[in-house]
């Protein structure tokens, strides 16, 4: 794999103020393939500093000239779409085919919706006497991870640059060769040097650093709540703007009158999907007691048959965790249907997909995010106990709802204290918000009110 030695600053390849560096591995065969510098505040300092120096000049340019460097930046990385799921699949593991389709598909429609919206928005209102403005926030500090490494940087990167914003990424250390190619794409697409800057590094060093620079004006997290606490209280205490993308342990709720096969059909396949490292996924499937072992069996069926094509954990840490979850859902009285804490093979971060039936509301496997191949059936009585377990958690991203018609649907997705919902199986739409209720996170990406994160107020009075 191919790897820049230096930081991507004030549009050139620079060398890093330190030696240290961090060893990418390919977790499907635990080997390293590549170093990337391991980014410091003095990185950082001068990545910000880039960043507000190129402020001006893009703050000015005209919103269709925005759009049109976004739409040319969407087709270098059409151009080197097989690239980047090379390039996802060796550092993240995902099976190839998943990395095409999502990992490097899914950014192309963001960075096209985004070339779309700065050429639409509306920057600019009358609101009786006065004249409303939106304008850019300013420097922006991007912190992202790993999970869906190219995504979480375009979602960032594209509203902020179609808001007129300039910015400083550091992705995820186990993901830094995905964030390079998308710098080289950057520099390609001629978007302006110190627009986009990239340090590479850890997160307690460079990420912190970031989050706590001067020169920042917002701070756009995605990751896990713990650490979305800390920068939340760091951008506070600064009055700074903040966006946190954070974790989730979503419902699938299955209403009886609901196409019971393909409810737990995509409800498996969407937690196996990415092998379960997905903060939206479903992963508390619940099911009317009348229908649970029916349920049960069929979820059983799924998971076995999604067997080898399932992708590694990203990392040894991840895929310790991960096991350490399921042993103790067998330890606090699930019964596991499916898979199992055992390693499937014997080299790579493998966990086989797994269901856990009889699973309590209350458990640390339904109440804690996972981020593995683990779905979990809970029984419910009756709709308002489903409502009760489905909002019984500190966390609120996403979730689905399955019914016989749309509208019974609707009515109790309406209930739900959630940012997003797929009824009866719904498409994803680049342009439907995402984002959190309660710990699951503050603001939304995508779509106009993901561009709206990185713009602010100003009214002038006539
Ligand atoms: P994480 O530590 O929250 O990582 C997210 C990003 O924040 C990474 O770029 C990370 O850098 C950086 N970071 C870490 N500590 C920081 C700090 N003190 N200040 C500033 N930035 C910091 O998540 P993780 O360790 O990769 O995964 C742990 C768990 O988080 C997972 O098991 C999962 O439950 C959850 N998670 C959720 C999402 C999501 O999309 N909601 C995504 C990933 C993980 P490093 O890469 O160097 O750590
Ligand atoms: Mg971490």
């Amino acid at each position: 794999m191919k790897a820049h030695d230096g930081m991507y600053i004030g549009g050139e390849w620079r060398a890093a103020a330190g030696t240290d560096a961090i060893e990418v591995v390919d977790p499907a065969n635990e080997q390293i393939i590549a170093h990337v510098p391991a980014g410091t505040a003095e990185d950082v300092d001068a990545a910000v500093r880039a960043a507000r120096a190129a402020l001006p000049a893009w703050v000015a340019t005209a919103p269709a000239e925005r759009a049109a460097r976004i739409a040319t930046l969407r087709d270098v990385l059409v151009a080197r779409k097989g690239e980047i799921a090379a390039t996802v699949t060796a550092e993240l593991g995902a099976p190839l085919p998943f990395s095409q389709a999502v990992h490097a598909g899914v950014p192309i429609l963001v960075a096209g919706s985004y070339a779309g919206l700065a050429a639409s928005y509306a920057f600019e209102e009358k609101v009786g006497n006065s004249t409303v403005y939106a304008e850019p926030v300013g420097v922006v500090g991007a912190i992202t991870p790993w999970n869906y490494p190219l995504h979480q940087i375009v979602a960032k990167v594209a509203p902020a640059l179609a808001a007129g914003c300039t910015i400083v990424l550091k992705p995820a250390e186990d993901t830094p060769l995905t964030a390079q190619l998308f710098a080289e794409a950057v520099h390609e697409a001629g978007i302006p040097a110190g627009v986009f800057n990239l340090v590479t590094g850890l997160g307690p060093v460079a990420g912190q650093a970031l989050a706590e620079h001067d020169g920042v004006d917002l701070v756009s997290f995605t990751g896990s709540t713990a650490v979305g606490k800390q920068i939340g209280a760091t951008a506070g205490a600064a009055v700074k703007r903040v966006a946190l993308e954070l974790g989730g342990k979503s419902a699938n709720v299955i209403l009886p009158s609901a196409d019971l096969a393909k409810a737990v059909g995509v409800g498996v396949a969407n937690v196996m999907g990415n092998s379960g490292q997905t903060c939206s996924a479903w992963t508390r499937m619940l099911v009317h007691s009348s229908q649970y072992d029916e349920a049960v069996a069929l979820a059983a069926e799924a998971a076995a048959k999604y067997g080898d094509r399932i992708g590694p954990l990203v990392n040894a840490k991840q895929h310790a965790r991960v096991r350490g979850y399921i042993e103790q859902g067998v330890a606090e009285g699930a019964r596991l249907v499916a898979g199992g804490p055992e390693a499937p093979r014997e080299q790579g971060y493998f966990v086989s997909p797994t269901v856990f039936a009889d699973v309590t509301p209350e458990m640390t496997i339904a109440q804690e995010e996972i981020f593995g191949p683990v779905v979990s059936l809970i029984r419910y009585e009756d709709e308002d106990d489903a409502l009760r377990i489905a909002n019984g958690t500190v966390y609120g991203l996403a979730g689905a709802v399955w019914a016989g018609d749309d509208a019974e649907a609707v009515a109790f997705a309406r209930r739900m204290d959630t940012g997003q919902v797929d009824i009866n199986g719904g498409r994803f739409n680049p342009l439907a918000p995402f984002g959190g209720y309660k710990q699951s996170g503050v603001g939304r990406e995508l779509g106009s009110h993901g561009l709206a994160e990185y713009l602010q107020t100003k009214s002038l009075q006539f």
